[in-house]
């Protein structure tokens, strides 16, 4: 059954309030489209643990640090609905730009701390935006339940403190990362690379998981980072923004491995900005 597509606020209320007075839980995944297997494991997860099931779709601007980035990202509605189509969703939420930003929209949510380093330095203003549309999606759909991928760690972080300050009455599960047989974490980005560059995109993940082995064996990121750097530049990799051990509880730096220690990284390859982060 193809799930409807709804793009008003009042839409999507009148058929929340319905479930809410029949009683029923509702999970939600926020996204920006083009979706691939990590997206559709979420609302797998969200169809096991909720009674209703909400998928947005909607590309946050206000999240965007290069307009860019903005302009190419990839948009497959229809394909999306198709995706969805077989999952069991009771409903697709593509709000129309005005519900979430109407006319003289002035308010910022915005989470310290926890987006002072990783992409929060690498890309100013881009938490600002995701905690702004999370919230509103939150509180637009009304919903028990909020699933996010640990593909995009420190944002499951972020939204997990913003839930938790604001008293939004939602629990928020992260699940795991879901990888290409050659390892390359999936993201509606890989779509951008060009065929020569999607052969070396795999590398980051190699680097890393080679980088986890080296720390589990008691080496320190002080000296191995700069090795596993250079072998991403020297297989083709264009710039790293961050390759950093840091905690998976605050995100503090960390230089070996320990119990919560996780790899981060954002590296760009041929125009395209891949991130990824592992457990050590
Ligand atoms: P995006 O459309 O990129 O904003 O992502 C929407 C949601 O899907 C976020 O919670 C992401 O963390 C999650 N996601 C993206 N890629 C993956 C993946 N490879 N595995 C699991 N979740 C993912």
């Amino acid at each position: 059954m193809i799930a409807p597509i709804v793009r008003s606020l009042s839409d999507l209320r009148a058929r929340t309030k319905a479930w809410q007075r029949a009683d029923e839980t509702i999970g939600v995944v926020p996204t920006m489209g083009a979706l691939h297997q990590g997206h559709l494991s979420l609302a797998r997860a969200a169809r096991e643990k909720c009674d209703r099931v909400i998928v947005t779709i909607f590309v946050n601007p206000k999240q965007f640090n290069d307009p860019k980035d903005l302009e190419n990202y990839p948009r497959t509605e229809q394909e999306d609905a198709r995706k969805l189509e077989s999952l069991g969703v009771d409903l697709i939420y593509v709000p129309d730009p005005d519900q979430i930003y109407p006319d003289g929209f002035a308010t910022t949510v915005s989470v310290s701390g926890l987006t002072d380093m990783l992409c929060g330095e690498s890309r100013p203003g881009h938490f600002d935006g995701v905690a702004t549309v999370v919230s509103k999606l939150f509180l637009q759909t009304s919903a028990d339940f909020a699933f996010f991928g640990e593909k995009d760690y420190q944002q499951l972080q972020v939204v997990r403190r913003m839930a938790a300050d604001l008293d939004i009455p939602i629990a928020v599960i992260g699940c795991p990362t879901i990888r290409e047989e050659d390892g390359l974490a999936m993201s509606s980005r890989n779509l951008l690379l060009s065929d020569r560059a999607r052969i070396k995109a795999p590398v980051l993940a190699e680097v890393m998981n080679d980088l986890r082995e080296a720390l589990l064996a008691g080496g320190r990121m002080s000296d191995l980072g700069p090795e596993a750097e250079a072998h991403l530049l020297a297989a083709g990799f264009n710039k790293v923004d961050y390759l950093e051990l840091r905690s998976g509880r605050d995100l503090g730096l960390l230089d070996q491995a320990a119990e919560d220690a996780r790899l981060f990284a954002a590296a760009w390859l041929a125009g395209v900005r891949l991130i990824d982060n592992i457990g050590v």
